[in-house]
């Protein structure tokens, strides 16, 4: 999975990396994730996420088998979901 912990400043900063170039995502409305058609819809299977930035997603498709082969949304979607799957209460956190 393509998360790394940056120490360069001094701090551990979490870090998704895109899987076509390998550059940090910056900014979630630049990127997405990717997983698996499987050509049977989203169903009840668990996939693999990949990361890319948004200028990155066609190439990074193409050379796995085309677009048809795989889901992809935005990357500010996947995080409320996450924190969800990991009862993150993010309500709680910001009051
Ligand atoms: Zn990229």
């Amino acid at each position: 999975m393509p998360v790394k912990i940056d120490t360069a400043d001094g701090f551990l900063t979490p870090l998704i990396v895109c899987d076509e170039c390998g550059e940090p995502i910056r900014d979630a409305r630049d990127g997405n994730y990717h997983w698996q058609a499987d050509g049977d819809g989203p169903g009840p299977g668990r996939r693999f996420a990949f990361f890319t930035h948004k200028a990155c997603c066609d190439a990074f498709e193409r050379g796995r088998g085309g677009a048809a082969a795989w889901y992809a949304m935005e990357l500010s979607d996947l995080l409320p979901r996450l924190a969800a799957s990991l009862r993150l209460g993010l309500a709680a956190m910001s009051e």
